[in-house]
């Protein structure tokens, strides 16, 4: 019998600690942040990496940008209930500088394992940390908001890359655009996701 998407999820985890990924990360880090959300979401955001609350709670998104991200979330008519929620670095940088390329690296493969378990209809890359490895070379001043079909090896997926929460917060022009690429995410999924 196949395995719940929980216990999937769950032996990812594990073989991250078992193959001790980023041990230097892993020594600072209070929690591995695997994700949080509904595992039959049609949507999957990804940001960078967790900051000091979501490694002290082992949940992504729940500071100052998390607070935002609930707020366009509800703006757009969804629930963080409603989609699921994960980093492609999953343990605490020192200090949150921005994540090396080798640990964005060491974290990929799990990442895509996560996405295909849950196997949602698009994917929000959140900043350009985990948009470059789904759309490499694109720069995302250019591409924020386009939703882009994309191959990797048998899989197809539409990956829609938006521009950082933590980036946008404070900053009044940056935040107007996210919220108005926000706000198209329903109208993608309608129109791109699998069966639409
Ligand atoms: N920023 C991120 O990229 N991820 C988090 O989980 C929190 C803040």
């Amino acid at each position: 019998m196949p395995q719940d998407k929980q216990s999937q999820l769950d032996q990812i985890a594990a073989d991250i600690r078992d193959k001790n990924v980023c041990p230097d990360l892993a020594k600072t880090a209070t929690n591995l942040v695997m994700g949080d959300g509904n595992l039959n979401a049609d949507i999957v955001f990804i940001g960078e990496a967790p900051g000091k609350n979501e490694d002290l709670q082992g949940l992504p998104f729940i500071g100052a940008a998390g607070k935002f991200l609930n707020e366009m979330l509800a703006a757009a008519g969804m629930d963080r209930s409603d989609v699921y929620i994960t980093n492609i670095v999953k343990y605490r940088p020192p200090e949150n500088r921005d994540p090396l390329p080798d640990e964005k690296a060491a974290f990929w493969p799990y990442l895509l394992k996560q996405l295909q378990v849950i196997d949602p209809k698009v994917v929000i890359t959140l900043g350009r940390h985990s948009m470059e490895y789904f759309l490499p070379g694109m720069k995302i001043g250019e591409v924020h908001g386009e939703p882009k079909r994309i191959e990797f090896g048998d899989h197809k997926i539409v990956i829609m890359p938006l521009f950082h929460p933590a980036a946008a917060l404070y900053n009044g022009s940056l935040r107007q655009t996210l919220i108005d690429d926000f706000l198209k995410v329903p109208k993608v999924i309608e129109t791109m996701g699998k069966d639409g």
